[in-house]
């Protein structure tokens, strides 16, 4: 294998994970980033976010040499003695005035790093962004004699790593076919299918999965919402759903609605791209309306069940919340539902307060706004008028229930992700409400 000079702008989830597995694959990597604490935490091998196995990715290419850390994108690019062949763009981009993606960041780094790249340099795009960026990308580069390739990224939070070095597929969009080679042949020991495509195609490969992703998931939240009309059981109908090979089994259970750092952006940027092309998006509009219903249906799921009526009020009520963070197995709190619903409850008069594995309640968390947190998950029961549980970490499963049940002062469990067994609730005393059943 050659082993190539990368440069990867950005040390987030993305970023941080490009960088330590293609150093991993025997590459030599930079990682530049703007927040100077981060690249000293990294520079110690400390790494703040919680991916299995990346902490040690880091500190294995930290040692061998082959991974390095500085302040900045152009610094990263700079750090390359005989200068940087690849350049990672691994920036954020949010959601932006109108729903439309936000690529300030993605062009102050192009802007930045333009007069370093050396001659025949590849910028690879690996955050999500809209159809026309990269040639956009090349409008500001001004440079004839560096390529660019979209490369979107699917990782998922929780598991990055390990979707790093074992991907369903590689995604490489380019006119070049050059630089396109060049790129692949990066992720070739991974053993993954490969779709080399334009740069058009492959963008809009991962806004149409994510999209696709929330569809699914309204799809199960309105099947839900049907299940409990109809009398039928939301479990059952999923996994009979899921048995058909054309349709899986993931991402088929209910919820509080889907939120995180990814669907909700891409769906609004995905929706004005639509818009931009003329074509009105019913399907995705209808995605994105489910969704926001979504969680005022389980604000009203709580109502009921902790008031005993449909309009009863929540002013006063102490509410205690398993989960803050936006699905288990990770700490990112961004567009976490598990925080709307809270937010919600709140507007409602309730007092909450939460207990959630990742978040501890000495750390800042700006986005837990006014929700008591606690590091004792039986803090969170003490005279309750109801317990709601929000994002599935499993360990909520084995929780000791009686124990909660002679803390509470209303034993009532709303159970938006259909956890718990309710059978081992029952037996605790609780009254046990979930979705769809
Ligand atoms: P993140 O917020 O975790 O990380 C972004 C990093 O970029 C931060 O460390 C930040 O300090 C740094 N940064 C900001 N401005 C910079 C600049 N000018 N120069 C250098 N560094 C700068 O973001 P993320 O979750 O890694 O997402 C990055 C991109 O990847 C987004 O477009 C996102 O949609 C996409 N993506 C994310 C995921 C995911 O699960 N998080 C999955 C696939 C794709």
């Amino acid at each position: 294998m050659f082993a190539r000079r990368i440069a990867v702008i950005g040390t987030g989830y993305v970023g941080l994970t490009t960088g330590a597995c293609l150093a991993s694959l025997g590459h030599r990597v930079v990682c530049g980033d703007v927040d100077p604490a981060k690249i000293d935490r990294l520079r110690r091998a400390e790494v703040d976010i919680l991916e299995p196995g990346l902490a040690e990715l880091v500190a294995e290419g930290l040692a061998a040499g082959r991974l390095s850390f500085v302040v900045g994108a152009k610094e990263a690019l700079a750090a390359h003695e005989d200068g940087a062949e690849i350049v990672y763009l691994c920036v954020p981009t949010p959601m932006g005035v109108g729903g439309v993606a936000d690529l300030s960041t993605v062009e102050s780094v192009i802007d930045d790093v333009r007069d370093l790249l050396p001659s025949g340099t590849v910028v690879v795009n690996k955050s999500t962004v809209p159809v026309g960026t990269a040639e956009r990308t090349k409008e500001l580069l001004k440079r004839a004699d560096v390529s660019v390739v979209s490369n979107p990224e699917f990782l998922r939070e929780g598991s990055a790593v390990e979707d790093f070095l074992n991907p369903d597929r590689i995604v490489v969009g380019c006119d070049q076919q050059d630089a396109a080679e060049r790129v692949s042949a990066l992720y070739a020991r991974l053993g993954a299918p490969t779709v080399l495509t334009d740069a058009a195609s492959a963008e809009l490969v991962k806004y149409a999965a994510n999209c696709f992703l929330a569809m699914k998931l309204s799809y199960v939240n309105a099947m839900a919402e049907l299940c409990e009309r109809l009398g039928a059981n939301i479990a059952d109908v999923t996994e009979g759903m899921g048995y058909d090979r054309r349709i899986g089994q993931a991402f088929l259970s209910p919820g509080p609605g889907w939120g995180g750092s990814c669907l909700p952006k891409d769906t609004s940027a995905m929706l004005q791209v639509a818009d931009s092309a003329d074509f009105e998006f019913r399907l995705l509009r209808a995605t994105i309306d489910t969704n926001e219903r979504q969680r005022q249906r389980i604000v009203d799921k709580i109502r009921l069940a902790v008031t005993g009526k449909r309009n009863g009020s929540l002013s006063h009520t102490r509410l205690g919340l398993f989960g803050l963070t936006f699905k288990a197995n990770t700490d990112d709190l961004r567009d976490s539902p598990a925080l709307a619903v809270a937010a919600m409850l709140r507007q409602a008069g309730a007092e909450l307060v939460a207990y959630d594995p990742a978040v501890r309640s000495d750390t800042l968390r700006p986005e837990i706004g006014s929700v008591t947190v606690v590091d004792d998950p039986y803090l969170v029961g003490k005279e309750a008028d109801g317990l709601v549980i929000l994002t599935e970490w499993p360990e909520f499963r084995t929780l000791d229930w009686p124990k909660l049940a002679d803390v509470v002062g209303n034993q009532v469990v709303v159970d938006t992700r259909n956890l718990l067994d309710k059978d081992v609730l029952r037996r605790a005393g609780f009254t046990w409400t979930g979705l769809g059943r």
